[in-house]
């Protein structure tokens, strides 16, 4: 079996789109549809035509470029059961524990509601990836629009599960902003430090900090780290239940 080809590429002022290819079978999905061109630009420049649309939830960034392309290209387009009123021209529903092939390769779906209430995202074991749109973030995670630090904790925890070296694609380019914040709470973390430089470094040379893996974001992201007695120490909140220090960290991090 080929390697399942992914290929990553800038829309509009932060996010990213995702091209996922089996050379087999010659399936092509695009996660998300943020923006039309370069979606279409993309596919082009490899020859590839879209078999399917995967998206992860109902914002226009991810959803917008939906009914265009599916009329362009005849594409199915899969998303949330819990959000299928809100997914222009969704073909089929699909929730957690749910299953989603390209050719041989099967992502498993999970729900993660928090930043919108039908959120989900793609897991790959046989490739060791998943798209997780913007539920998880490099240093970061999503806004909580229509859920509660509870729904949003047990969603990352989902993702936690999955292997360290699992490498992992979110949907905006918010990891330098994302590291001043998460040195605010956790000033002292020697990985995260060393890691702010590798960003600054990385965004200098005008390339991406996504992906990352989640082994590392487990060592510096702090929506992740609620167990670290550093970060609750520095919020004031030491030995307070992990989904509180949770709560804590996402509010300061929108008043940030
Ligand atoms: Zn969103």
């Amino acid at each position: 079996m080929s390697r399942l080809e992914v290929h990553q590429f800038p829309c509009l002022s932060d996010n990213y789109g995702y091209l996922v290819h089996d050379p087999d079978s010659g399936l092509t999905a695009t996660i998300d549809t943020p923006e039309v061109e370069p979606i279409h630009a993309a596919l082009d420049a490899r020859g590839w035509k879209l078999n399917f649309i995967f998206n992860t939830h109902h914002h226009d960034d991810h959803a917008g470029g939906n009914l265009e392309l599916k009329s362009q290209t005849g594409c199915q387009i899969i998303g949330p059961a819990a959000d299928a009123d809100r997914i222009p021209g969704i073909d089929r529903v699909v929730g957690e524990g749910d299953s989603v092939t390209l050719g041989a390769w099967a992502f498993t779906v999970h729900d993660t509601p928090g930043h919108t209430r039908g959120h989900i995202v793609y897991h790959c074991p046989q490739a060791g990836i998943g798209f997780v749109g913007d539920t998880l973030f490099a240093l970061g995670c999503g806004r909580l629009f229509e859920g509660t630090p509870q729904q949003m904790w047990t969603s990352l925890q989902k993702i936690l599960s999955w292997p360290n070296e699992t490498l992992i694609y979110c949907a905006h380019e918010y990891t330098q902003a994302n590291a001043r914040f998460a040195l605010s709470v956790e000033p002292d973390n020697a990985d995260l430090l060393s890691r702010n430089d590798d960003i600054d470094a990385a965004r200098q040379r005008g390339e991406p900090t996504v992906p990352t893996t989640l082994g590392l974001e487990k060592r510096t992201n702090p929506f992740l780290r609620p167990d670290s007695p550093h970060l609750q120490e520095t919020i004031g909140l030491s030995g307070h239940p992990l989904v509180e220090v949770f709560a804590r960290t996402r509010e300061l991090k929108d008043q940030f």
